[in-house]
């Protein structure tokens, strides 16, 4: 239950605060990318439309108001990548619960595979296979860090290791 929730607090977390979505995720290099992406980003744009900006602003009541004051060239933009690092939070969050539940699949199956017949090493072999699910795009386990990625992928867009199976064809 708390692994569906997960995505959706990851989600509003990134839209309250740049990164902070990606922070409960344990993500970290994402949440300072998106952090810096976000805050450097308004800054520059801040500077190119050379807006005022005081100094004096102590209350988060008056930095939205002196945010609302700011043009929409600089707001807009801003607001998109803030919308889309939070996409970004729930998609990740997503991915993190169905691994987690894949992990725990694997551990059970594992276990029974060990109970039943402990003789052979058969539960030593690599978790690798291929489930189709989410429609067309098959998923596989990433052998090197475990992670769920695209099988038609030549490389684990999670840790950049290529992937064996696409390796071998
Ligand atoms: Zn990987």
């Amino acid at each position: 239950m708390r692994d569906q929730l997960r995505p959706v607090l990851a989600a509003v977390l990134a839209l309250v605060f740049p990164g902070l979505g990606h922070l409960i995720l344990r993500r970290w290099g994402r949440a300072l990318l998106w952090h810096l992406t976000i805050v450097g980003g308004g800054v520059a744009l801040l500077t190119l439309y050379d807006v005022e900006t005081s100094s004096g602003l102590t209350t988060p009541v008056e930095a939205a108001e002196a945010a609302a004051a700011f043009p929409s060239e600089v707001t807009i933009p801003i607001a998109l990548i803030t919308v889309l690092s939070s996409i970004d939070a729930y998609v990740v969050g997503r991915a993190d619960a169905v691994a987690r539940e894949r992990v725990d699949a694997t551990a059970e199956a594992v276990r029974r595979r060990a109970a039943s017949a402990d003789d052979d090493g058969a539960a030593a072999a690599p978790v690798t296979e291929t489930v189709g699910e989410d429609g067309d795009s098959m998923r596989v386990e990433c052998p090197n860090c475990g992670k769920e990625t695209d099988a038609e992928l030549d490389f684990c867009h999670w840790c950049t290791e290529p992937l064996p199976w696409n390796d071998a064809e």
